[in-house]
C-alpha cells in the first residue's frame, strides 16, 4: 500500500518507485534519512520535546513513525469533530464543521491519497493501531 508521499520528507526531491517494503517510503535515500536523524539529535530542545511527546501524548519517537501517526490523528480527528459537530448546538457545530472541513482539505493538499478513503464517516482508527505489523 503505497503512502501518496511523492517527495522526500527531508530534501523535497522527487521519491523513487516503491519497492515493496514493509515500511512506506519517506525519503529519497539512506543520506536524506541520516541527515534528518542527525539534525534531530543536534538539536537537544528538540530530541526533549520528542521524549515529551512519547511520555505524554505517545508520539512515536521515531520521525518516520511520528509522521505517520500524526497524519492519522489528524485524519481521525476531521472524523471525530463532524460527529461532534452533528451533536452540537448550531452555533459550535457551524464551527466544528468549518475546522473540519480546513483540516481535510489541508490533508488532501499536502498527503493526498495518504488519506484515501480514510475521511470516510466510520472510519475512524487508533494512531499507532495502523501500523500493519511493520
Ligand atoms: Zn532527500
Amino acid at each position: 500500500m503505497g503512502l501518496g508521499i511523492t517527495r522526500c520528507l527531508h530534501c523535497g526531491a522527487p521519491l523513487p518507485s516503491a519497492e515493496r517494503t514493509t515500511r512506506p517510503r519517506l525519503y529519497c535515500s539512506d543520506r536524506c534519512r541520516s541527515r534528518l536523524r542527525r539534525w534531530c539529535e543536534n538539536l537537544p530542545a528538540v530530541e526533549h520535546e520528542a521524549e515529551f511527546l512519547e511520555d505524554v501524548f505517545h508520539v512515536p519517537r521515531d520521525p518516520d513513525e511520528a509522521v505517520l501517526y500524526e497524519l492519522l490523528a489528524l485524519q481521525n480527528s476531521v472524523i471525530v469533530l463532524r460527529s461532534v459537530a452533528r451533536r452540537a448546538r448550531p452555533v459550535v457545530a457551524t464551527r466544528l464543521a468549518d475546522i473540519a472541513a480546513v483540516l481535510e482539505g489541508a490533508l488532501r493538499k499536502h498527503f493526498g491519497s495518504v488519506i484515501g478513503d480514510g475521511l470516510r464517516e466510520g472510519t475512524a482508527g487508533r494512531p499507532g493501531g495502523n501500523g500493519g505489523g511493520a
